[in-house]
């Protein structure tokens, strides 16, 4: 097990995402998984949004999310839960950007920038990416990544086609 004391309680922001099955419930699914791990504890959720398709546009639109945890596992052991957190749900890698059950990207880790074979943090496309930033500002409006806030973010790109999804679809923390 990799803990690094100078990691304890580190927080860092996930995107959460799907549009294959109940993505929703995949979702909850990721939460529950990550609160259960002794290693993490979720602290803050966003709204689920509904958003339309990025980079592939010829499929379904998406569930979106992103969460805060508190975590002493280091980046590549978080990495590794999330990838077998999308493999519980049935992701299989196929088509790039293409339809998906479950993607749990890791955007940030504390104030760390890591670029490895693996694992690029912040995660390097989401500043042009309304569907990780309106998300975002629910939880993190003012978390300075990579020298600027995320409400700065916001306002450099068009986040009008990102909707909250059903009021009635919430991710609780159990
Ligand atoms: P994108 O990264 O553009 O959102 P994607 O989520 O569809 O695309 P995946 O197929 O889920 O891409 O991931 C491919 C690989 O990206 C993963 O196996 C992982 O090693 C690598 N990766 C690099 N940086 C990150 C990161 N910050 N979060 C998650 N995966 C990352
Ligand atoms: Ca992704
Ligand atoms: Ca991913």
């Amino acid at each position: 097990m990799s803990i690094n004391p100078d990691y304890a309680e580190t927080s860092a922001l996930i995107g959460l995402g799907g549009n294959i099955g109940d993505v929703s419930a995949s979702m909850q699914f990721a939460i529950d998984s990550l609160q259960a791990h002794e290693q993490c504890r979720v602290t803050k959720i966003s709204k689920i949004y509904k958003t339309p398709p990025w980079g592939v546009s010829d499929q379904d639109w998406f569930l979106n999310a992103c969460a805060e945890i508190k975590t002493s596992l280091m980046p590549e052991a978080l990495l590794d839960e999330l990838l077998k957190v999308e493999r519980l749900r049935g992701r299989v890698r196929d088509e790039r950007w293409g339809p998906r059950t479950l993607d749990l990207d890791l955007l940030v880790y504390g104030d760390e920038a890591i670029a490895t074979q693996r694992l690029t943090v912040p995660h390097p496309r989401m500043a042009d990416r309304p569907f990780v930033i309106v998300p975002l500002m629910d939880i993190a409006a003012g978390r300075i990544v990579a020298g600027r806030t995320i409400a700065d973010y916001a306002r450099q790109i068009d986040i009008s086609g990102i909707e909250p999804a059903n009021e009635e679809l919430t991710l609780p923390i159990i």
